[in-house]
């Protein structure tokens, strides 16, 4: 069985193209990093490399990380601002058995030792939406790019690229560069990614959370829906607003699903017998209620 699922609409078209080479024996972290390159690279996708929007000051800080499931190693980059493809550098990173994560200056460095192409990463579009969203004193949202893949060898893969929340403070650093936060992959089980505010994704380490619950027998989806609720509600009861959250999960077998606390998510998916297609998610709890969750009525004032 192989398969890969992709968080947004906009992977839909790596899924496509890379779907068929999965089936053609591909290795599950080749594809999950070439469909996040792919992405990486398309300049109308405007929360990852190449076109994505801005920290404050203008400049693009970009995150990424990739996991294999069979040793656990990691490779993660954050800060990253001279080359359009942190993915790349993540990549090469799980192949040095000292180093997990890098940031800054160090994780340019990196990339230049590479020979990666430094490149400008800021589009004239993205330069453009960035002023238009200062003056609006307004965040575009959240779209990380996150791949999971199980090939054929049942070997799985995750890999997640991001631009962050635009209009950021210098420095920040999200959950999709953070194990456990915004990715996980385990061959033993399963592979999760989250996107959304990473403040808030961070806080319910969610990707690790949903792995687990899949270790204890839950479904995909239902590992997801659970991850999502159990830190919504948390930090509801904590008094928190909770931004949005979504998360995509692959188990072993080839199953897929997803979970979020608002309404615009979606993702896209192939398996062997499933060609790629794109899912909507209903919210499994919504962060637009004005009232509070049923789970929490009762509790009000105490
Ligand atoms: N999770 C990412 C971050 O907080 C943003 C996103 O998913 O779009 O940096």
């Amino acid at each position: 069985m192989w398969a890969i699922i992709g968080t947004w609409h906009f992977s839909l078209q790596a899924i496509e193209a890379f779907a068929p080479r999965l089936a053609a024996g591909d290795g599950a972290m080749d594809t999950a990093v070439a469909a996040a390159r792919m992405i990486e690279d398309d300049e109308r996708v405007d929360s990852v490399g190449r076109g994505g929007i801005p920290n404050a000051q203008g400049e693009c800080e970009l995150d990424a990380a990739v996991m294999e499931g069979r040793a656990l190693r990691i490779g993660a980059v954050a800060g990253f601002c001279h080359c359009p493809n942190p993915i790349l550098a993540a990549r090469a990173l799980v192949d040095h058995a000292e180093y997990n994560l890098l940031c800054g200056v160090g994780a340019d460095a990196f990339a230049r030792s590479l020979g990666l192409p430094q490149q400008p990463i800021l589009t004239e579009a993205a330069l453009a939406r960035w002023q238009q969203l200062r003056q609006q004193r307004q965040d575009k949202g959240h779209d990380t790019v996150c791949f999971l893949a199980l090939s054929a060898d049942a070997r799985m893969a995750v890999a997640v690229t991001t631009s962050g929340m635009s209009l950021k403070l210098p420095g920040r650093v999200g959950d999709s560069p953070l194990v456990g936060s915004g990715f996980y992959a385990d061959d033993e089980v399963g592979a999760a990614a989250a996107t959304g505010l990473g403040e808030d994704i961070m806080k319910g380490v969610v990707s690790f959370r949903a792995v687990e619950a899949m270790r204890q027998g839950l479904s995909p989806r239902q590992a997801a829906e659970q991850a999502v609720r159990e830190t919504h509600l948390r930090l509801v009861r904590g008094g928190h607003k909770p931004d949005n959250i979504a998360m995509v999960c692959l188990d072993k077998y080839g199953n897929f699903g997803a979970a979020a606390n608002h309404r615009e998510f979606a993702y896209a998916a192939a398996r062997e017998g499933l060609a790629p297609a794109l899912y909507p998610v209903e919210p499994v709890i919504d962060n637009q209620a004005t009232a509070l969750p049923r789970e929490l009525q009762g509790l009000a004032g105490s």
